[in-house]
């Protein structure tokens, strides 16, 4: 077995636990480990999508869809990350940055910045360069002290 297949076994090897070893169920678990897994290489943001598609494949009904999705696919997805988040994201930014700018909420607040030392300081009572109108002092050059 190849190193991706032995990863995939450990990473299965809690539903294969939780099965009676019937091929069938054992099938199962595979399915859905495979599926966990490769909802964990998704972006975050696209995770849900996938989650719920993959409940919709099992035609399962309301309950037991949820019991699936807290006690299964959440978990299964957690377990990827800890087991392979730190491989797949290794020419990113470590994980404790990325895990730190995700808390910041970067989607809001990382594009509303103006743009760094890029140009030359204002003036305090210069017109702001984000062109609100205001004056510098009561613009951009407060929001930049208060952060
Ligand atoms: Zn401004």
């Amino acid at each position: 077995m190849g190193a991706i297949a032995d990863a995939m076994t450990a990473y299965a090897q809690p539903l294969i636990d939780e099965t009676d070893g019937s091929p069938e169920k054992m099938q199962m678990a595979l399915t859905t480990a495979m599926a966990c897994w490769n909802i964990g290489t998704l972006p975050e943001d696209e995770r849900q999508a996938a989650i719920d598609s993959f409940a919709d494949s099992l035609g399962l009904d309301e309950s037991a869809r949820r019991g699936l999705h807290d006690d299964v696919l959440v978990p299964m997805i957690r377990r990827y990350d800890e087991m392979f988040g730190q491989a797949f994201q290794s020419r990113g930014p470590r994980r404790s940055d990325w895990k730190s700018t995700l808390e910041l909420g970067w989607d809001s607040n990382l594009e509303a910045k103006p743009p760094k030392d890029q140009a030359p300081k204002p003036g305090r009572y210069d017109p702001c360069p984000c062109n609100s109108g205001k004056k510098y002092k009561f613009c951009c050059e407060r929001a930049s002290r208060a952060r």
